[in-house]
């Protein structure tokens, strides 16, 4: 049976303040507010400990791709658990689950992307780049090729290596990061940093920021550019139209590998299996985690391809690095279970031809507002620039970060969860969303903008 829901609120509620530190959170503030309490979830909705029905417009945390509740991944995890719960694939030994998960993923991917590393988050997919590239260059007679590039206001997760490669300040300040051995350039922010040149022209320039990065560091000492194809936890940065090409044509006449991190945008997000193909993108290696399972285990990987395999694999000898849950039976039984929902209900499909088209035209539709500079969405993921003067929409609040916050609460005050992205307001609910919820998540959006003051 599940953790009763019996345990009454107000001491669920007590313990959780005196006992839990939360991720991402203030916890002593939780004395005075105390958590919001889930209980059950279905679809797309979820239930509170007061039993109100809430709509997941960022399908948890990203990740749930098939929805919420769906008994056919529980009862793949059941019937694995039931025969292998736990073994791992450490010193050459393997487990069928692990094995039928690599095969499928391989068959996934772009052609070019035959292998795949295990772990369990997105985090860990990317210290596992972090090693991966290093140990390549060393493998191909190039040690001195080190320095990973990445973006400021990136995202790739809260281990040392994943805050690091990561480009959020608040995070380096606490634990003096990031490490050795990175360096971040400009992110392809039009609305928030390059408004005053058209979205083009400035798609551009942000690219060349890597070319200027490259030939300052050096090419024989850079290892990697490893960046997301749209910013997700950034504030949904969807680049200008000219970025990706022009990274393209930079990454084709330089010797380093590029990492899609494709946390967020793998697993049909944007209407493509994985977000380098919606982009055009030949990533070397590809971070992938949260849509694999749908967030039912944790579970995340690094799709190689057949140029690393030469070093990482032809070349021979230990690669070093590991986890205990490295393709852990039950949580691959769950990504099988997964991807075959996303095959079978034909949801990569339906994001690029059908719910996305029609969130996507409704959710721009809120531009109009007096509160929104912008709003933008690309397959399933989307953002709402919150402003204080449409007329002059670039100057943002002088409090960064209180209208949204705002925002979110009122959101979720009108039954829907919705993100605070400093003054911007995110979305990207499962892929399974009905056009009536469709429907109603505008519908709330609109109304949480109006009431918020
Ligand atoms: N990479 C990206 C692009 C992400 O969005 C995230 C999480 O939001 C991560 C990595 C880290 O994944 P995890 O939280 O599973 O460690």
């Amino acid at each position: 049976t599940a953790v009763s829901n019996s345990y009454p609120t107000e001491a669920l509620r007590a313990a959780d303040a005196a006992h839990h530190i939360h991720p991402f959170s203030d916890t002593k503030s939780l004395n005075e507010e105390g958590s919001r309490i889930i209980t059950r979830a279905d679809g797309v909705w979820l239930t509170d400990s007061d039993g109100n029905r809430i709509l997941d417009g960022m399908a948890g945390l990203w990740c749930v791709q098939v929805g919420h509740g769906r008994q056919a991944i529980a009862d793949a995890v059941h019937a694995q658990m039931s025969e292998l719960s736990y073994y791992n694939t450490f010193f050459k030994t393997t487990h069928p689950p692990a094995v039928a998960l690599a095969e499928r993923l391989a068959k996934l991917a772009p052609p070019h992307l035959n292998r795949v590393f295990f772990c369990s988050s997105g985090s860990e997919a990317n210290d596992t780049v972090f090693r991966m590239v290093r140990h390549y260059w060393d493998q191909m007679g190039k040690p001195d090729k080190k320095v990973i590039i990445s973006r400021w206001n990136g995202y790739h997760g809260s281990t040392l290596a994943g805050t690091s490669l990561g480009g959020m300040k608040a995070m380096h300040t606490q634990g003096d990061l990031p490490v050795p051995g990175v360096h971040h350039i400009n992110q392809p922010y039009w609305f928030g940093e390059g408004y005053e040149m058209s979205p083009e022209e400035f798609g551009v320039m942000a690219a060349r920021d890597l070319e200027r990065a490259i030939d300052e560091i050096g090419e024989d000492k850079v290892a990697a550019f490893i960046a997301e194809p749209i910013q997700g936890a950034g504030g949904v940065i969807i680049p200008p139209e000219t970025y990706w090409p022009e990274v393209k044509r930079i990454l084709d006449e330089r010797d380093i590998l590029f990492v899609a991190d494709e946390v967020i945008c793998g697993f049909g997000r944007l209407g493509e299996w994985f977000g380098s193909q919606y982009y055009g993108l030949e990533p070397d290696l590809m971070a992938i985690a949260k849509g694999l399972t749908s967030g039912y285990l944790p579970m995340g990987g690094v799709l190689v391809s057949d140029k690393v395999s030469v070093g990482l694999i032809d070349k021979g000898g230990d690669f070093n690095h590991g986890y205990t849950y490295s393709g852990h039976p039950a949580c691959a039984a769950a990504a099988l279970a997964n991807l075959d929902i996303i095959e079978n209900e034909h949801l990569v499909e339906r994001v690029k031809n059908d719910i996305g088209p029609y969130l996507q035209e409704r959710w721009i539709g809120l531009g109009d507002h007096p509160l929104v500079g912008q709003a933008r969405m690309k397959g399933l993921m989307g953002a709402l620039e919150i402003v204080p003067d449409k007329k002059n929409p670039h100057k943002p609040f002088k409090d960064v970060g209180v209208p949204g916050l705002l925002c979110r609460d009122v959101s979720f005050e009108h039954g829907m969860v919705m993100r605070a992205v400093r003054d911007s307001m995110i979305i990207s609910p499962p892929l399974v969303l009905s056009h009536e919820e469709a429907d109603h998540l505008v519908a709330t959006a609109r109304k949480t903008l109006d009431d918020t003051h």
